[in-house]
């Protein structure tokens, strides 16, 4: 079955981040004249004739044909995220959604990995992803292999004549390092490689690795993008025929967004901007006062100095995002003590909502490890990840101080 190409809806031109994200990918007048795009819950559309049927299969015009392979909500919340991650570039710009981060990244490998072939991921990456390479594409026949972040070297000497991607995240979790995307990007062009950067920690707020050569961009939209803990979405951004390539996986993978959720997602995206400059404001606060405090070991955050990344950050980012890693000056119950101390984050995992989450990494995601088996990852017993919200900044520094003192 051919799909015809779709042109996005009308969006007027912005330049700065709120406006984009307060209109982008809308028509400027919706159904029903409502100031909001209606949540158009339907799984099929009707045709009025055979005649009608063809026209749309001849791509003589724009219309939705079955739920799976679109909605019009969900198109206006891809509209919207395509214009986001653009920027003000003029690079041509799709976007899909997805049902979560995990679903965007394993439609795209699934699309555009053949067997035999083989890719570079940077250390420090997403455990769920790592976990895909070596269960379900090691089962493929696809290989994988992982290279030091920061390690340009290692990069292009882990290049094989079958690598067909690079992956990053940016900034990774949880130690917040920074690709240099510069640098990733001329490699990869020498070798006809394409690269793909999970932005979700960075938001295009933050960065835009699009403006910077990158071929692929992903974001969990659960996390900063929905900004409410309240949704689970993910989404792929990039260069249109590959999105339209990316987009017939879908067709036959299957894990869209439902509307409801893409009007959420929309609804959230419209304070993108005054929530990341609250996070961001909050986290390097966060960041100054406990890389003061006695009773903190090390700050993992790309805004202070300290960090091995901070010229790459400053160079490349406009903030430097809402978490920040640290280590207690005690062992794992201590830790936990702490973190139990404090009144205003809840405990859970996630990041990128307007409540502030705090977690020992030890004792969520890594659980199941050993203490030993945790180091040879990087993870030590008094890590705290702490995700910042937009709440006052005075309160989130108050609320760490008696905890700390406690
Ligand atoms: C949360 C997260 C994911 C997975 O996204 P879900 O929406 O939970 O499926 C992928 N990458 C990063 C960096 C994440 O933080």
């Amino acid at each position: 079955m051919k799909h015809p190409v779709r042109t996005e809806p009308a969006c007027l031109t912005a330049t700065g981040e709120s406006t984009t994200a307060v209109h982008a990918g809308e028509a400027r007048t919706r159904g029903y004249h409502a100031i909001t795009t209606p949540v158009v819950y339907s799984a099929t559309y009707t045709f009025e004739s055979t005649a009608d049927l063809i026209d749309y299969h001849e791509g003589r015009v724009e219309r939705e044909e079955y739920g799976r392979y679109g909605n019009p909500t969900v198109r206006a919340a891809e509209a919207r995220l395509a214009a986001l991650e653009a920027g003000p570039s003029g690079i041509p710009t799709s976007a899909l959604l997805c049902s979560c981060g995990m679903n965007a990244i394993t439609t795209l490998l699934l699309a555009m990995l053949p067997t035999g072939s083989h890719v570079i991921l940077t250390n420090d990456c997403y455990r769920r992803t790592r976990q895909f390479f070596r269960t379900i594409l090691h089962r493929l026949g696809v290989q994988h292999t992982l290279v030091p972040m920061g390690d340009l070297a290692a990069l292009e000497q882990a290049i094989r004549p079958t690598t067909r991607l690079i992956i990053s995240e940016l900034p990774t979790n949880p130690y917040l390092r920074i690709a240099d995307l510069p640098g990733i990007v001329a490699i990869a062009r020498q070798h006809r490689i394409k690269t793909v950067i999970d932005a979700t920690f960075a938001t295009p707020y933050n960065l835009r690795p699009i403006e910077y050569g990158i071929d692929l961009v992903i974001h969990s939209a659960t996390k900063y993008l929905g900004g409410h803990n309240d949704l689970l979405a993910g989404v792929v951004i990039g260069k249109p025929p590959i999105i339209a390539a990316l987009r017939e996986a879908q067709g036959m993978l299957g894990g869209i967004c439902d509307p409801h959720t893409a009007f959420m997602l929309t609804r959230g995206l419209k304070t993108l901007a005054l929530r990341i400059e609250r996070q961001n404001q909050n986290a390097l606060a966060l960041a100054q006062f406990l890389c003061k405090h006695p009773r903190i070991e090390r700050v993992h955050y790309p805004g202070l100095p300290s960090h091995p990344d901070y010229a790459l950050a400053t160079a490349q980012m406009r903030g430097f995002g809402g978490v920040v890693s640290f280590e207690y000056a005690g062992d794992l119950e201590a830790t936990s003590q702490f973190i139990d101390r404090l009144k205003i984050p809840y405990i859970a995992p996630s990041l990128g909502g307007v409540e502030s989450l705090v977690e020992q990494p030890a004792l969520m995601s890594f659980y199941e490890l050993t203490t030993e088996e945790r180091l040879a990852v990087g993870i030590r017993n008094n890590l705290v990840r702490y995700a910042c919200g937009i709440e006052d900044s005075h309160d989130l520094l108050a609320d760490v101080e008696q905890a700390l003192s406690g």
